[in-house]
């Protein structure tokens, strides 16, 4: 038994902690040995002293309001939320950072509390560096994804420059070589242009610029499109291309929605020599499963984890160049940003899948998209080509539209500010169709113009809004346009080709 006192006399005087008993009046009752390592007291010392003795003297007040709460209600606890805000002071007057733990108990009726106290400065240190560099860190990224957002947007007025003046010059130029020159140029313009738009994408995705906006959105129209775009790749790359269309409507930002499954079909199809890509969809209990499978590739399982990084591409015979590694960072992104989960299984040899779940929260249950009858396209018997006015402010890609629009054998009027604008188009006609820049000073849109235009006119003047940031205006856009289509920049000639061909077979014929 006395051995076992001895232990417990030892344990309590030597304890890696700093150990104190004090009174309801705050008076000092025992101090242990550690006390006079941590401290500088000779424990002995304190005993009957004021605990005010272990406290710097700008934080007793303090200390006496919290001692005073603490009798009221003790309980034990460990002392203070922050470990930066506690320190105790030395015998020298000197302080450090302290760690205490409260233990209250009772003899006969007296309040003690035993305080057990430690150096915390190493960590408080460690702590502070870690906020320190967590802080910098946030800061560099910002400053990343703004110099990228800025650095990718301002790129787009010369990479559009240069794409119609590659598109141009295929039709100018007869000679097979030269042609097959042009063809290797514009597949480096349009692989600048994929990368250009990753990377905004992705600045502006992280730097928390994008709010997603939810409408109601149905799957059959979105994988609709989603075939319409891909199918000419596949057929292409010879892959039988299986898109389900699934009655199923979603309330969910429809723009980033879109962009998540091209990111995930794109690379399907990029990764798939021979066999099929297939986009499903599926309900299952907690919600709705999307998957884009192929009979690709494959990824090697020690890669897997890895995919969604940015810029991390898995270098499997020489693949890595199809792509800039940002696609499916992406993808984790926006999924995010949406509220739905992705999973990517795969199998080298085989093939991969992507998994999307969404959670029946998005699910519209009885809400039906309205799904517009497309319009019924009545055949101009000689359709001539529409005269087009143009409304651009920068001067390169102007010229560049108008000459390549010109050999498109489109009558073209060009116009450099708004105010030019207005004159100009005092002379449109039924027939004509306007293709404005969105951006085009502080004050109006290119889709201002042209719904002033339209009230102007009285009817649906055929337009083509362009803009470097597409998702942006597009989510801006409250209410559908219709006889618009809107088109990002640098644009593609044929798809701009294609919106110009569309408007004016529909709207030939002038009104009433
Ligand atoms: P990338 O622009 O290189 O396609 P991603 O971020 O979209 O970048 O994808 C990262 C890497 O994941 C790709 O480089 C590719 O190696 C791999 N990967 C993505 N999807 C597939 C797929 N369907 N099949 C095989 N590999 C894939």
């Amino acid at each position: 038994m006395d051995e076992l006192r001895e232990i417990t006399e030892h344990l309590l005087q030597f304890a890696p902690d700093a150990l104190i008993v004090i009174d309801d009046a705050n008076r000092i009752r025992f101090a242990n040995e550690t006390v006079r390592e941590l401290f500088g007291h000779a424990p002995q010392s304190l005993v009957g002293k004021p605990l005010d003795l272990l406290i710097p003297e700008r934080l007793r007040a303090n200390h006496v309001r919290h001692t005073a709460g603490f009798m009221r209600n003790p309980h034990s606890r460990e002392m203070g939320a922050r470990i930066a805000d506690l320190f105790a002071l030395r015998a020298d007057g000197s302080e450090f950072s302290a760690g205490i733990r409260l233990a209250p108990f009772r003899i006969g009726g007296k309040l003690f509390i035993a305080a057990a106290i430690r150096d915390t400065t190493e960590r408080r240190l460690a702590s502070e560096e870690l906020v320190a560099a967590r802080k910098e860190a946030e800061r560099a990224n910002r400053a990343k994804s703004r110099f990228l957002a800025t650095a990718s947007h301002d790129l787009r007025q010369p990479m559009q420059t240069i794409q119609l003046l590659n598109a141009s010059m295929m039709k100018f130029l007869p000679d097979a070589q030269v042609r097959e020159l042009l063809q290797q140029q514009r597949q480096a313009i349009e692989s600048m242009t994929r990368l250009l738009n990753a990377l905004l994408d992705i600045s502006r995705l992280e730097s928390g610029a994008i709010e997603p906006v939810s409408v109601e959105v149905s799957l059959a129209e979105i994988f609709g499109e989603l075939r319409s775009e891909f199918s000419s790749i596949a057929r292409a790359r010879e892959l039988d291309l299986q898109v389900e269309a699934p009655r199923i409507v979603l309330s969910t930002d429809r723009t980033l929605f879109y962009q998540l499954l091209q990111n995930l079909l794109g690379n399907a199809l990029k990764y798939t020599d021979r066999g099929w890509v297939r986009v499903k969809c599926a309900t299952e209990a907690d919600g709705v499963v999307i998957s884009v499978e192929d009979s690709g590739i494959g990824i090697p399982a020690d890669k897997l984890e890895r995919i969604f990084d940015e810029y991390y591409q898995v270098d499997t015979h020489g693949t890595k160049r199809m792509g800039v590694g940002l696609g499916l960072a992406i993808v984790k992104e926006v999924a995010r940003l949406l509220g739905f989960a992705i999973r990517i299984h795969s199998r080298v040899g085989e093939g991969t899948q992507a998994i999307l779940r969404i959670p029946n929260k998005y699910r519209v249950a009885s809400g039906v998209a309205s799904v517009e009858p497309a319009p019924e396209q009545v055949a101009a018997s000689a359709p001539r080509k529409a005269r087009l006015f143009l409304v651009e402010d920068n001067d390169g890609v102007r010229i560049a539209t108008e000459l390549f629009l010109k050999l498109e054998g489109h009558e073209t009027l060009s116009a450099r500010t708004v105010a030019e604008a207005e004159v100009l188009l005092e002379r449109l006609a039924p027939g004509d169709v306007l293709i404005a820049d969105y951006h085009l000073d502080g004050k109006s849109t290119g889709l201002d113009m042209l719904l002033r235009l339209r009230e102007r006119a009285g009817y649906d003047v055929p337009g083509v809004v362009l803009s470097g940031d597409l998702p942006s205006v597009l989510r801006s856009i409250k209410s559908p346009v219709a006889a618009c289509h809107f088109l990002g920049k640098p644009v593609d000639t044929t798809a701009l080709v294609d919106a110009i061909a569309e408007l004016s077979t529909t709207a030939q014929r002038p009104p009433g």
